[in-house]
C-alpha cells in the first residue's frame, strides 16, 4: 500500500546502496577509532603582526588510520556529524586542546600562545548541555575560559535557537566566539546583528587572490572594515605566501594563519614561527 505522507519516493539504486554501505562502514570505523585512540589533535599557529608572535593556535583533528594512513577531517567529520559521533569526538578534541594549552602555559610560560581555538560542529552546539560540557573541560584542564575560543560556522548558527543560546552561555563563561569561513555563507553580515561574536575568520577564498587588485582585495578590505567597525578582531585564513601576508597587513589585518607561517602539527615551534614572521 502506498504511503499517504506526500514524501517524495526515493528509489533505492545500487549506487545509493553503496553509498549507504560506505556511510555505515565509515561510521563503525569512527566508533572503533575512538575506542582505539586513533585520533590526534594538531595545532596551527595564528600569528600576530608586526611582532610575529604566535598569538593563538587552531586545533585540528587527524585520524591516524592503521591501514589508510592519515585521513583528512573533510572525509570523516561530515560522517561523524550525520551519525552523531561528532558529539563524543568533539568533546574529546575540546578536552585534548584545553589540556594541551594548559600544559604549554605551564612549561613555556610567556612563549605559549594566548589562546586555543577549537572547531565546534552544529550538532554539538545544538545540545542544551554544550556550555556545561565546555565548562567541565575548562575546569578539568585548569585552563582559564578566556584562553579558549570556539569556531562555529555561519550555517551552524543561522537558524538561531539553541545554537545562539549556547553562544551566549559560552560568552558568559568568558569563552571567545569565532565565526569560521566568514563571508562564504548566505547571511554573513546579517548574522553579526544577532549572534554574539568576537572574532571573524576571513575565508581563504578572499585571501587567495588578495595580491591582485580586484574584487577579492575589495572584499578582503571590506570584511576587515566590518570587523574593526564592530570592535571584533579579524583573522585571515589560508595565507600561503609572503606577498599575501604583506597585502593583508597593508589592508590592516593583524592576525594571519596559513601554511606560510606553519602547517598544523602536534608540537608547533612557537619561536621558529615568530622568526619567520619577523624576517618577512
Ligand atoms: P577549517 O576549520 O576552515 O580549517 C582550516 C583548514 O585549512 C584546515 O584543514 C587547515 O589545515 C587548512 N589550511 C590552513 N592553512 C592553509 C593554507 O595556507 N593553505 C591551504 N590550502 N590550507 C590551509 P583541515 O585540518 O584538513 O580541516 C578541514 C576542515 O575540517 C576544517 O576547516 C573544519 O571544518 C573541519 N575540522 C577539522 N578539525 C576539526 C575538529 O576538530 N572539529 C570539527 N568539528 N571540524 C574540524
Ligand atoms: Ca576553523
Ligand atoms: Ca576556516
Ligand atoms: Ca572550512
Amino acid at each position: 500500500a502506498a504511503k499517504q505522507t506526500g514524501e517524495p519516493v526515493r528509489r533505492w539504486t545500487p549506487a545509493l546502496d553503496e553509498r549507504a554501505g560506505e556511510f555505515v562502514r565509515l561510521g563503525a570505523e569512527i566508533r572503533a577509532a575512538l575506542d582505539h585512540d586513533q585520533f590526534r589533535v594538531v595545532y596551527q599557529p595564528i600569528v600576530e603582526l608586526p611582532s610575529g608572535r604566535v598569538a593563538a593556535v587552531e586545533a585540528l583533528v587527524r585520524w591516524e588510520h592503521p591501514v589508510r594512513g592519515v585521513v583528512s577531517p573533510a572525509a570523516f567529520i561530515p560522517v561523524a556529524e550525520r551519525n552523531g559521533l561528532i558529539v563524543e569526538l568533539g568533546e574529546w578534541i575540546l578536552r585534548t586542546a584545553c589540556r594541551q594549552l594548559a600544559e604549554w602555559r605551564a612549561t613555556l610560560g610567556d612563549r605559549a600562545p594566548e589562546r586555543v581555538s577549537v572547531n565546534v560542529s552544529a550538532r554539538q552546539l545544538a545540545r542544551p548541555q554544550f556550555a556545561a560540557t565546555v565548562a567541565a573541560a575548562l575546569a578539568d584542564s585548569g585552563l582559564p575560559a578566556s584562553r579558549l575560543a570556539v569556531e562555529v560556522t555561519e550555517t551552524a548558527v543561522f537558524e538561531g535557537g539553541q545554537a545562539v543560546t549556547a553562544l551566549h552561555e559560552l560568552r558568559a563563561l568568558g569563552v571567545r566566539i569565532a565565526l569560521d569561513d566568514f563571508g562564504t555563507g548566505h547571511s554573513s553580515l546579517g548574522l553579526l546583528q544577532t549572534v554574539p561574536v568576537d572574532i571573524l575568520k576571513v575565508d581563504k577564498s578572499f585571501v587567495d587572490n588578495v595580491t591582485q587588485a580586484g574584487r577579492h582585495t575589495v572584499i578582503a578590505e571590506a570584511l576587515f572594515q566590518v570587523s574593526t567597525g564592530l570592535g571584533l578582531s579579524a583573522v585571515a585564513e589560508g595565507v600561503e605566501t609572503a606577498e599575501q601576508a604583506d597585502a593583508l597587513h597593508r589592508l590592516g589585518y593583524r592576525y594571519l594563519q596559513g601554511y606560510y607561517y606553519g602547517r598544523p602539527v602536534a608540537e608547533p615551534d612557537f619561536a621558529l614561527s615568530a622568526a619567520i614572521a619577523a624576517g618577512s
